[in-house]
């Protein structure tokens, strides 16, 4: 017996029964985003690790541990470059801005991606899986409030159309260049005397990425995060004024949302807004993004600030499944179309009447196989098609179809069976449903 393939542990495929609630995600998020301004762009699954790496800031543990990364083949000359698939979505954007000079364009570039691969080789886990699919926006080369709101109320309307309700916002500024240095002195100072007493991470945090003191979930830390500083009683004036910006423009797009002064931003780039989007019935956090006005820098471009959030997909969905909202049914199958007769010309007639209205777009199936009459009819039932199509001796003698109703329980025989000739087979569907 040769070898049954799988897929590899944390893939997985993507059967057509769920297709439904991709298509219908989709659909809306672009819909949405383009009422909004943003063009779709597409980058590649691999880039130069580089990438990535200076954008998830090294010391990260998408850095150190989840990234696939490799060396390429080597080239003609020998070299050997290091690659790696994807792990997050803004900073593919941001290069591509760069590469093609986006900056000379007319200002803010509003962009946005559609369901593309992510890979994180972290612990395959109940629900995690190492490749799963964003929908993300970016907007580049506008520092203004405006945008800020507009993004956030882009990606609530995006929720609310997919049947989302009952979602908050959480919105949080964290700072500048200008102010957050401070901050994170003020934070350390406080955490100093208390070091001792904090969990494991919460000891390397304080030396890598004090700003993640405050994301501890030990129970040991939370009464410590509570009475800890916050970053919002220390913004700078223009920081401050960027916030209650964006909170005025939310209420005009009437976002509900609240301000959450936990939610924080370890890497350096990210600046002022920061938001997460919970849903409140189970807690659960959705999705995320943030304002990066120094990301373009580290990619080696000029300062530009830059907005963008990524959303997970299967993760939408499985909120939405467990919501029990149903995308729209896909088309049933409108003509099954079953031939009566061995000699060839009979299947001949049926392929024919079958391209007849697939190029009309009308979705239509046939029976293969030569099977019998009343196999055939049985197919042509269990298929949810709305007409069969029968082609027999009768029919290809007189140039004609029969058309039957499947659906048409308690009429008449008549009404359930008509003769239609084949060049008025398409007008009489259309007419006819
Ligand atoms: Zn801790
Ligand atoms: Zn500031």
């Amino acid at each position: 017996m040769p070898e049954q393939y799988r897929t590899l542990q944390g893939f997985r495929d993507i059967l057509p029964d769920e297709q439904p609630y991709w298509r219908y995600f989709e659909k809306i998020a672009a819909e949405v985003a383009e009422t909004y301004g943003y063009r779709r762009i597409e980058t590649p699954t691999l880039e130069e690790t580089a990438v990535f790496r200076k954008t998830s800031g090294e010391g990260t543990d998408v850095v150190e541990h989840e990234m696939y990364s490799f060396d390429d083949r080597a080239d003609k000359e020998g070299r050997r470059q290091n690659i790696a698939l994807r792990p997050e979505g803004t900073a593919s954007v941001v290069r591509a801005y760069l590469e093609h000079g986006m900056f000379k364009l007319p200002q803010p570039v509003k962009l946005y991606y559609m369901s593309v691969p992510i890979f994180r080789h972290d612990k395959p886990q109940a629900g995690r899986y190492r490749e799963h699919h964003q929908f993300g926006c970016e907007v580049l080369g506008e520092g203004d409030p405006a945008i800020d709101a507009e993004m956030i109320g882009l990606l609530h309307q995006v929720y609310t159309r997919s049947g989302l309700q009952r979602l908050r916002v959480h919105i949080n500024s964290i700072g500048d260049q200008n102010c957050r240095p401070q901050y994170i002195q003020k934070l350390k100072e406080y955490y100093r005397p208390l070091l001792e007493d904090c969990c494991e991470d919460c000891q390397v945090r304080f030396v890598k990425n004090p700003l993640r003191l405050l994301d501890c979930k030990m129970p040991q830390d939370q009464p410590k995060i509570a009475a800890a500083p916050r970053i919002t009683d220390n913004l700078c004036e223009p920081c401050r004024e960027h916030f209650e910006a964006v909170q005025r423009f939310l209420e005009m797009y009437q976002v509900p949302y609240i301000v959450d002064k936990l939610i924080v931003r370890g890497l350096d780039y990210y600046t002022r807004t920061v938001f997460e989007v919970i849903s409140e019935d189970n807690k659960l956090a959705l999705n995320g993004g943030g304002r990066y006005d120094g990301l373009a820098e580290i990619l080696g471009g000029q300062p530009t600030p830059g907005i963008g959030f990524g959303l997970g997909v299967e993760r939408v969905i499985q909120e939405m499944k467990r919501r029990g909202i149903e995308p729209p049914t896909e088309e049933p199958t409108r003509a099954f179309v079953v031939y009566f007769g061995k000699e060839p010309k009979f299947k001949d007639a049926a392929i024919q009447v079958c391209a007849q209205l697939r190029h009309a777009g009308i979705k239509a199936e046939m029976s293969y196989g030569n099977r019998s009459n009343k196999a055939q009819m049985k197919q042509a039932n269990n298929s949810g098609a709305v007409r069969a199509i029968i082609i027999g001796e009768d029919e290809l003698a007189g140039g004609f179809v029969s058309v039957k109703n499947l659906q048409a329980e308690g009429m008449d025989t008549a009404s359930k069976q008509a003769q239609v000739k084949r060049e008025e087979l398409i007008d009489y569907l259309c007419q006819h449903g």
